[in-house]
């Protein structure tokens, strides 16, 4: 089985979020299924400035948008085994950052997209039985092989399966724009096609046209049936409901290591976990200039600054929750109202609050290693990579019991000392400054539960395993019901 992912981002050469260490590190769990994967993504500024002298150039070709012909770049580059495929065009992609404007996007996007299929097949030497898509950004890919490709006699067996990373972002645009950008013949411009309420809608497309849809978890899978989570899309996921699929992400067991991890003070396992948590702790205290005292609770956040992950509920309580004997961390970027506040929070609490405004992988490893507890009260939460990342280096996550946070955390059970972090059910400051007071009770009361909660937590089986095999099934299921149509 041959399997393509299409992707605006991929670690380590691209990413904002989540989305990035999925595509970074689902493909190669595939490959060691026996399932032939390799990754197509834009080329990137940051991308061609550091990894050119690496790629092999496959060939060049223009590509028709609209009444433009643009110029497409097919590089290649082998990246620990595995193939990576990147379209270049400088005014498209030479830029500093990844998503630039909202408008722009759309067409950088509509032009990467009609760039990977004509990529497929004999140019890049690969031809693929399946796609597999992700996000808005590739979401019109499975109409644009119906209308340009299938229809015509090419490509004739490629199936298409889309992943639901995150539904909030639908990519929308104009119809005119659309209509332009794509060449799409006027029978796809209705609501049975590209159109969501009148408007052409990426994502809405790639549900629409795929053989099958999946999110990046279980409980995220149900929600977004319903009117909160479903951002408008839930009538339409609700009538495509068999083709639905929820399955976990993992992460890197071998990256977030803090047995093996370099970039921390000291590495630690399951078993000396509370020494070397300690000696972490007071290497980040003397590091971000606060009282060394390996016995104060450390408190982190490590996040997108965006209304999703819940920041207005931590800003809310945050003044009460600094009045507690703990120390607390918030290393994030993103919206500035939110960076503006954060900042104001540390200059009224210098005693114990540090606001670090930047992206800063390292910082957040060591922050991971040094913290007792880590918070994520999101308002919704398609996976959540970073909570299990918190656990494997035994910092207990505390999280809203939404989408992906509660498939993988288990609350603590006062009764027989069971779980792996802790969590509260609704949107409500005051119970997560609670649920923060139950968990610093039994950080300083109970110490066996604690030790055994860290005990659970870092030796959790957050890998790829099982959801790269979920995976396959799901293709297999697809490449079956194909052949037999
Ligand atoms: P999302 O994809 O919604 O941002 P996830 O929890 O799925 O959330 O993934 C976030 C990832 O990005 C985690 O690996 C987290 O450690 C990392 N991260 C988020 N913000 C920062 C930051 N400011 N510095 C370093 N790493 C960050």
């Amino acid at each position: 089985m041959k399997v393509l992912f299409v992707s605006s981002e991929m670690a380590p050469f691209a990413q904002t979020g989540g989305l990035g260490d999925v595509v970074g590190s689902l493909p190669p769990a595939l490959n060691k299924e026996g399932c032939e994967t390799r990754v197509i993504m834009p080329m990137y500024k940051q991308i061609k400035e550091k990894y050119i002298d690496e790629c092999e150039f496959v060939r060049w070709s223009m590509v028709k948008l609209g009444w433009r012909s643009m110029y497409s770049g097919l590089f290649k580059m082998d990246y620990n085994g595995m193939t990576v495929y990147f379209i270049d065009n400088e005014f498209y992609f030479g830029h500093d950052a990844i998503y630039v404007d909202y408008d722009f996007d759309i067409e950088r996007f509509a032009f990467f997209q009609r760039a990977v299929l004509e990529a497929i097949g004999k140019p890049m030497e690969f031809e693929p039985d399946l796609l597999h898509l992700n996000d808005w950004q590739t979401g019109m890919i499975p109409l644009l092989l119906e209308a340009h490709y299938k229809n015509h006699g090419y490509h004739e067996n490629l199936q298409c399966i889309f992943t639901i990373h995150n539904i909030r972002h639908q990519g929308l645009t104009g119809r005119d724009k659309i209509a332009d950008l794509l060449d799409l013949p006027d029978q796809y411009m209705s609501e049975s096609g590209v159109l969501k309420d009148g408007t052409p809608n990426f994502m809405k497309t790639g549900i629409m046209y795929s053989n099958r849809v999946t999110t990046v978890s279980p409980t995220y899978a149900d929600e977004i049936l319903s009117d909160y989570y479903g951002e408008g899309l839930n009538g339409i996921l609700g009538a495509q409901r068999w083709k639905l699929k929820g399955i976990l992400n993992g992460i890197d067991m071998e990256k977030f290591n803090p047995k093996t991890d370099k970039g921390i003070e000291f590495n630690y396992n399951r078993v000396n976990w509370k020494k070397g948590k300690a000696k972490n702790k007071v290497a980040m205290q003397k590091e971000m200039a606060l009282k060394q005292d390996k016995e104060k609770p450390m408190i982190c956040m490590v996040t997108r600054l965006s209304e999703q992950k819940g920041i207005d509920l931590f800003l809310r309580i945050a003044g009460e929750l600094l009045q507690e004997d703990v120390q607390v961390l918030v290393l994030g970027t993103g919206e500035g109202g939110y960076e503006y506040s954060l900042r104001g929070l540390e200059s009224a609490h210098r005693d114990n609050m540090r606001a670090i405004i930047k992206f800063d992988a390292d910082l957040a490893r060591k922050l991971y290693a040094a913290s007792d507890l880590f918070l994520m009260p999101s308002k919704f939460e398609p996976c959540g990579l970073a909570q299990m990342i918190a656990m494997r280096y035994g910092c207990l996550p505390i999280v809203r019991e939404t989408g992906g946070l509660k498939d993988t955390v288990e609350a603590y059970n006062k009764f027989d000392g069971s779980g792996n972090g802790f969590s509260f059910a609704n949107i409500n400051a005051h119970e997560l400054l609670f649920t923060i007071k139950t968990a610093l009770g039994v950080y300083k009361n109970c110490r066996s539960d604690w030790a055994s909660l860290t005990r659970t937590a870092m030796g959790g089986d957050y890998s790829w395993n099982k959801s790269a095999g979920e995976y396959i099934k799901v293709y297999e299921e697809i490449l079956k019901e194909t052949a037999n149509a």
